[in-house]
């Protein structure tokens, strides 16, 4: 119960009809009643918003909530308005209102009417506005998206840095954090950004039970074997992500032309063209959207009923989201991945132009990524590891749910190997990207090892009793077990690391997955 003693289930069937809370609803409602700072981490479609409008409107004064997109906030204004008589119960506030809006909204404010406030984090800088804030009552902020906060996060905005500093400025506020992306490091950002490790934290639980995950070795054939899936689930719908817009273009040409009712979406399509294909897609019109990351975000269609990554994503969190948009209705949602090496090694390129702090952060959040389709374990069991959550790959929910736990990969035991390509490693003085190490093994030559004179060495061709796509698999494996490292200023120069030097010591044993194959895939600049 809160303090003030107010029947919220009444004011809940009262502003939104519902009889009944969601998940973690009500105590999420109370602890914020209670002037608690809370932080909130559900997954998407599990009913935050009403965990902050709902206090919101049964309080003195106006909550003020922080949200990235002015598109988002619209919709939301749109939706509380309709629950209320009065117009002026929520507002935004930012750059696109005219002089006369804004003093109404002020006006609105004032008299307390207003009990919403939407602003983007920019306007919050502002002088003027936070002046003006100061004047009212305001009942709570909360900030919505939350992880843009965190340079973890996948979406991150530096204007959120400053939030906590303005909040401050309005006097003793309750905060309540929201997000629907949540690993441990990105929780302890939140937390320590708002200045608020004192909040009582509500999490849900992140297991999407009716979604299927399935990762794909990437092949020359993945267009026929897209259609072959597509066909298979004829007049569905779906959304195919791909990493650049002429992956984007090609692959809705190749489905239209075998029949498939496809349209292309990303941020190099103008507006209308843009808002034409999502209505088509949510009208359905037509079947599949093939997109890049920039579709998607705010897009409620409850029967998608699978997402394709031609690509695979920057990061877990982006998948999570990306994936999270099939089967909300509790319905079918089959989440499939192709995975390709040579895709990792074009992102980890793309990525070497940035900052190095941003280029140290891609890099780990990229591996989390290739440890994910390489992994031979339960794919929702790792997926939800991520998000700091224990999953019972026995009988949690869903648990038979990926083609890891259908379909077991072949696993052989590979310690000496292990043993050589660590050896090879060491021995090789850590001069070398995974291409040299598996040419050393293999015993092929080329201008990098001739120039370091490794052809000369005893161990130079220890293994090549296997081919190249063997070593390059057990490499990849090894390095997600932690035996190796990569080098990030010097681009994937390979490292043994202490775990690795006590393998060799120790020699436990090392299970390999069998199946991946090493492909070639064309060369391509990613743009969103
Ligand atoms: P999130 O912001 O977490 O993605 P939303 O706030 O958009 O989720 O809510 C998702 C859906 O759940 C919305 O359609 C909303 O109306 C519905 N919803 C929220 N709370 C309840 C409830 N207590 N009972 C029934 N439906 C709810």
């Amino acid at each position: 119960m809160n303090s003030n003693e107010i029947d919220i289930h009444k004011e809940l069937k009262k502003y939104f009809g519902f009889s009944q809370f969601k998940g973690l609803q009500e105590q999420v409602i109370n602890s914020l009643l209670n002037k608690q700072n809370t932080f909130v981490i559900m997954p998407t479609g599990g009913g935050k918003s009403l965990c902050y409008q709902l206090p919101a409107l049964i309080q003195e004064g106006t909550a003020i909530v922080v949200s990235p997109l002015i598109a988002l906030m619209k919709n939301q204004v749109d939706a509380i308005r309709s629950l209320s008589s009065e117009n002026g119960v929520a507002h935004v506030l930012n750059s696109s209102l005219t002089k006369t809006e804004i003093v109404q909204v002020k006006k609105d404010i004032t008299s307390g009417l207003t009990k919403l406030l939407y602003v983007a984090p920019e306007s919050l800088t502002k002088e003027e506005y936070v002046a003006f804030l100061q004047t009212v009552t305001i009942s709570f902020v909360a900030i919505d998206e939350a992880h843009c906060i965190s340079e973890w996060g996948h979406d991150f905005r530096p204007e959120y840095r400053n939030l906590k500093s303005i909040i401050k400025q309005l006097g003793d506020v309750p905060i309540i954090g929201l997000t629907a992306t949540a690993t441990p490091k990105v929780q302890e950002d939140i937390l320590k950004n708002l200045d608020m490790t004192d909040a009582t934290t509500f999490k849900a639980s992140f297991n999407r039970p009716n979604l299927y995950y399935e990762v794909r070795t990437k092949t020359k054939n993945i267009e026929s074997d897209i259609i072959r899936f597509i066909k298979q689930h004829k007049g569905k719908s779906g959304i195919i992500y791909c990493l650049s817009r002429k992956k984007v273009e090609a692959i809705a040409e190749v489905l239209q032309v075998n029949g498939i009712s496809a349209v292309p979406y990303h941020a190099g399509l103008d507006a209308k063209t843009r808002a034409r294909h999502q209505d088509m897609f949510l009208m359905e019109d037509v079947d599949v959207v093939v997109a890049t990351i920039a579709f998607g975000m705010g897009i409620d269609k409850p029967d998608v009923r699978f997402v394709i990554h031609h690509d695979i994503p920057k990061s877990l969190e982006s998948y999570y989201q990306e994936t999270g948009r099939a089967g909300r209705d509790g319905g079918e949602g089959h989440c499939l991945a192709y995975y390709s090496y040579k895709d990792v090694e074009k992102l980890e390129k793309f990525m070497s132009g940035k900052p190095v702090a941003e280029q140290e952060i891609g890099f780990a959040l990229l591996q989390e990524v290739v440890a994910y389709a390489e992994t031979s374990m339960s794919r929702r069991r790792f997926l939800l590891h991520y998000f700091g959550e224990e999953f019972d790959d026995v009988n949690g929910e869903g648990a038979d749910m990926d083609d890891n736990v259908r379909n077991p990969k072949t696993k052989v035991e590979a310690i000496d190997e292990v043993v050589k390509l660590l050896e090879v490693v060491r021995d090789t003085k850590h001069l070398y990207k995974s291409k040299e190490v598996v040419f050393t093994l293999i015993g092929r030559v080329n201008a990098v090892i001739k120039a370091h004179r490794t052809d000369t060495q005893s161990f130079f061709g220890c293994g090549s009793n296997h081919d190249e796509k063997y070593w390059m698999a057990l490499l990849r494996q090894v390095l997600v077990a932690g035996y190796l490292s990569k080098d990030i200023e010097t681009y994937g120069i390979v490292k043994i690391t202490d775990k690795g030097l006590d393998f060799i010591k120790n020699r436990e044993s090392f299970m390999m997955s069998e199946d991946h194959e090493y492909n070639e895939t064309e060369d391509e600049a990613i743009v969103t």
